[in-house]
C-alpha cells in the first residue's frame, strides 16, 4: 500500500521524527523541526551522499561556506532581479497564492483575483548595526552560490585538473509564497548540491554520468525506483543559461512532483561572477592548454524531499502473528536505531546485567543502537517496528549459559539464535 500524507505526518509526531516548527506558540508556517529520530535519519541520509559522492571519489571537493555572504553575490548570480514567483491576491479575502497554483477564482472564497506581481522568495536581513539600504542582505536561497565564489579558493589550494566537482551540504531559505506539503515546500530547507566544472565539449558525458549517479543514489538511500521518474524539461520552460535539465520527479502521496534537479548551466556563473567581481575566474583546460571557464553540470538534492520520499517508500502497513502493525522499511544505511538490544524479563537482574553489557559493547562498534526494557517482548517489537529498526536483540536466560542471543528481522518477523560474537556484522553497516 502507499502511504498517505496523515499516516506519514502522523507517525513522525507520534515516535519524534518531525514536529511542527516554534510548535507550543501555535507554529511558524513553512518551519519543521526534527526531533530525535527525524534527525537521526537526515544525517545518516547526509553522510551516506557525502560518503557516495565526495568521500568515495577522487574528484570531488567539500565545502560549507557562509549562508549570508556579500549581497553582490545574489545580483550577479541574477537572484535579486529574478528569483521570483508570481504572487496573486483575492481582492474579496485578501489571501495570497502563487498564481501557477491556482485557477482563475480564490480557493478559499471564490474571489477574484487581482493583477499579478512578482514576489522575490529570498529572506532580506541587515548586516551590522545600521539597518537601511547599505546594509541590506539574504540568506542564501540555495548553495550552490557559496561553490561558485570558492571556485578560485579551491583551484588555488587543490589544483584540481577538469573535471573536477565541488560539493556542499547545507540549509537554504526561501519564503515560499505558499508552504505546503509538510516538509516538501518548506521556507527554511537543506540542500545537496554539486557543481561540477567540465571542458565545454565534455558536458554531454559528464550529464549523462550523474543522471545514471543520481539512479543509483535513490536506490542506495531507500526511495522506491518505480516512483520515480525523469522528466526532460523542455526548452521554453528551462532557465535561459540551461541547455538541457531534467526534473526527477517521484510520486509523492499529494503526486508527482520535483524531487531533484540535474542541469547543464554552461559557463553562465563563473562568467558572470567574474565580470561582477572583477577576478579571473578560469583555469588551465588540461596540460599546456590555454585556460578556460569551465562549464557546470548541476546535480542538487533536496535533504528534506529525500527524507520525504524515504519514509513514503519505506512506510508498510501488514498482519503479523494476527495483529496488525506499521513498520518502516528503512534499509540499514539510513535507519535512524540499527538495533535494539532487550533483557526478556526486566525484573531479572542477572539479564538486565547482561544485556546492559552486550548493548554496551555493540553501541562502542555502532553508535545507533536503542535500549528498550518497557513492556512485553510484542509491544517493544512493535515500537522498534514502527521506528524502522531492522533488529531487534533478545537476552534470555541460554544466554547466560551459552553466549548466544535472539535477532528478530523487522521485515519478516523470523527470529534465529546467533553467538554474541557474531552480531556486530549482522547490523553492522
Ligand atoms: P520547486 O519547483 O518545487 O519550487 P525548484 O525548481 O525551485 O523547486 P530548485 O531551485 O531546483 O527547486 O532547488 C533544488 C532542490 O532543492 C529541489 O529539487 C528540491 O529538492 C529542493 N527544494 C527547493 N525548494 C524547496 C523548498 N521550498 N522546500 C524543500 N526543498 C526545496
Amino acid at each position: 500500500m502507499n502511504a498517505t500524507m496523515e499516516n506519514i505526518i502522523s507517525l513522525c509526531k507520534r515516535r519524534g521524527f518531525l514536529f511542527q516548527g516554534s510548535e507550543i506558540y501555535g507554529g511558524l508556517a513553512g518551519t519543521w523541526d526534527y526531533g530525535p529520530l527525524g534527525v537521526s535519519l537526515k544525517n545518516n541520509i547526509k553522510n551516506l551522499w557525502w560518503r557516495m559522492f565526495v568521500e568515495s571519489r577522487d574528484d570531488m571537493h567539500g565545502i560549507d561556506a557562509a549562508i549570508i555572504m556579500n549581497p553582490k553575490v545574489w545580483e550577479a548570480s541574477g537572484h535579486v532581479a529574478g528569483f521570483s514567483d508570481p504572487l496573486v491576491e483575492c481582492k474579496k479575502c485578501k489571501k495570497r497564492f502563487r498564481a501557477d497554483h491556482v485557477g482563475e477564482k480564490c480557493p478559499e472564497c471564490g474571489g477574484i483575483f487581482g493583477e499579478v506581481r512578482q514576489f522575490n522568495m529570498m529572506f532580506k536581513t541587515n548586516i551590522g548595526p545600521l539597518e537601511d539600504v547599505s546594509s541590506i542582505s539574504y540568506l542564501r536561497p540555495e548553495t550552490a552560490g557559496g561553490i561558485f565564489v570558492n571556485f578560485k579558493n579551491i583551484v588555488d589550494t587543490m589544483r584540481p585538473k577538469l573535471p573536477f566537482g565541488v560539493a556542499q551540504i547545507g540549509k537554504a531559505f526561501r519564503n515560499e509564497i505558499a508552504p505546503r506539503d509538510f516538509i516538501f515546500r518548506s521556507r527554511e530547507f537543506e540542500q545537496m548540491e554539486i557543481e561540477y566544472f567540465v571542458k565545454p565539449e565534455m558536458w554531454k558525458g559528464q550529464f549523462e554520468n550523474f543522471r545514471l549517479a543520481i539512479h543509483d543514489w535513490v536506490r542506495a538511500v531507500g526511495i522506491a525506483t518505480e516512483r520515480v521518474h525523469e522528466l526532460e524539461v523542455g526548452d521554453g520552460d528551462r532557465a535561459h543559461y540551461s541547455k538541457r535539465t531534467i526534473d526527477f520527479e517521484f510520486d509523492f502521496p499529494f503526486g508527482r512532483k520535483e524531487l531533484y534537479g540535474l542541469a547543464y548551466r554552461t559557463d553562465f556563473d563563473l562568467t558572470a561572477h567574474a565580470t561582477a567581481s572583477g577576478q579571473a575566474l578560469s583555469m588551465q583546460g588540461g596540460e599546456g592548454e590555454p585556460p578556460i571557464i569551465p562549464h557546470v553540470i548541476e546535480p542538487s538534492f533536496g535533504v528534506d524531499r529525500t527524507v520525504l520520499a524515504v519514509l513514503a517508500s519505506s512506510y508498510r502497513e501488514d498482519t503479523m502473528n494476527g495483529e496488525s502493525r506499521t513498520y518502516l522499511a528503512f534499509n540499514k544505511a539510513v535507519a535512524p536505531v540499527k538495533a535494539a538490544v532487550f533483557p526478556l524479563l526486566k525484573n531479572k537482574p542477572e539479564l538486565v546485567g547482561k544485556a546492559h553489557t552486550l548493548y554496551s559493547t555493540l553501541k562502542a562498534k555502532v553508535p545507533q543502537i536503542m535500549w528498550d526494557d518497557n513492556g512485553n517482548i510484542g509491544k517493544r517489537y512493535r515500537r522498534q517496528d514502527e521506528i524502522g529498526t531492522p533488529y531487534c536483540i533478545t537476552v534470555d536466560f541460554d544466554t547466560l549459559e551459552d553466549e548466544t542471543a535472539t535477532v528478530r528481522e523487522r521485515d519478516t518477523g523470523e527470529q534465529r539464535r546467533v553467538a554474541i560474537t557474531e552480531l556486530p556484522s549482522i547490523i553492522g553497516v
